[in-house]
């Protein structure tokens, strides 16, 4: 990446521009640079994790003030009118604009959006720690919500990274049995500390086994292929597998565990701003927080790097 500046012309009635102090480091990011989905465009600005303070306001804005701090994630404008848009389901709205493709992201001093998009951020919250819950948090807060975790849940959480350390987080604040699945043995002491109650080495097959019929709820944040049918068999009956992370390889799966226990296979597109604002202000009443290595804006190739060689516990956030 390299110094870019461009002007965004007038600000629009119901936009809003953000100052921006905070900026996390999401895997979209670095697939948008390299254009690994073939919808990037260039110059191309990455970043979709921001929080800031408002710098002005458009005509028509009268929910936000210039001053107030904020927060932008994924998504950035939708149609305002459509099914899903008017039931407060935003994020499935087929005219979705996201923060970063075909507009310019938060790897920047500044950025817009449609107010609507721009959430407040609680008093008791840190802005750093907060800016990779606007993409990576309502990624897996989201599901867990839709499909009712809840005390009485069994919980699994596959990949302990970006996603996988805040998904136990809220897991365990909805009161579910969390199980931590990792390939690295290393990371069970943190996991536990995170309120993960169990863990299990995805290395090792005899362990995967024993937790056959186990879970009511499997969230998988990897990018990585694994052998989905353990996965299955993981589950009780009415079980659910979430997908949020995107492995290479097309899931291939047997049908017959599904059709003999009702399981389900389904996956999460980030969240509506109503859930982006439930959100942030569970994350203030229950402390839950991403941990963070922090790396000034002017050294985000860096950064990139190291989240790319995955040495990042567990998310950068660049700061202005
Ligand atoms: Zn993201
Ligand atoms: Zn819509």
């Amino acid at each position: 990446m390299l110094p870019f500046r461009y002007t965004p012309g007038d600000l629009g009635a119901q936009e809003v521009e953000i100052g921006i102090t905070h900026c996390g480091i999401c895997h979209s990011d670095i697939h948008l640079i390299s254009n690994d989905w073939g919808i990037s465009q260039y110059p191309f600005i990455p970043g979709h994790e921001i929080v800031g303070t408002i710098n002005a306001v458009g005509a028509e804005v009268l929910s936000l003030q210039v001053g107030q701090r904020v927060g932008l994630g994924w998504q950035s404008n939708s149609c305002g009118t459509c099914e899903w848009c008017t039931r407060g389901m935003e994020n499935l709205c087929p005219a979705a604009e996201s923060t970063c493709v075909h507009r310019h992201g938060g790897y920047a001093n500044r950025v817009r959006a449609n107010h609507r998009f721009v959430i407040p951020i609680p008093e008791a919250l840190n802005s750093e720690q907060t800016a990779p819950l606007l993409c990576g948090g309502i990624t897996v807060y989201n599901p867990l919500r839709t499909h009712g975790v809840n005390p009485s849940s069994r919980v699994g959480i596959v990949g302990i990274g970006g996603l996988g350390h805040i998904a136990i987080q809220f897991a365990r604040v909805f009161g579910a049995e969390v199980t931590a699945f990792s390939t690295s043995a290393a990371k069970e002491e943190e996991v536990r500390a995170l309120g993960a109650q169990h863990f299990v080495n995805t290395r090792e097959s005899k362990a995967l086994k024993e937790v056959a019929g186990t879970f009511d709820f499997i969230l998988s944040t990897v990018n990585a292929d694994q052998d989905w049918g353990v996965f299955i068999q993981a589950l009780r009956p009415t079980g659910t597998l979430c997908f949020v992370g995107v492995p290479p390889a097309p899931v291939s799966l047997n049908a017959f565990p599904l059709i003999s226990g009702l399981r389900s296979v389904t996956g999460n597109p980030t969240g509506s701003p109503y859930r982006l604002k439930e959100m942030l202000d569970v994350a203030a009443r229950h402390g839950v927080k991403a941990q963070i290595e922090s790396f000034p804006m002017a050294k985000a190739n860096d950064a990139i790097e190291k989240v790319k060689k995955n040495k990042v516990r567990y998310r950068a956030v660049l700061a202005n």
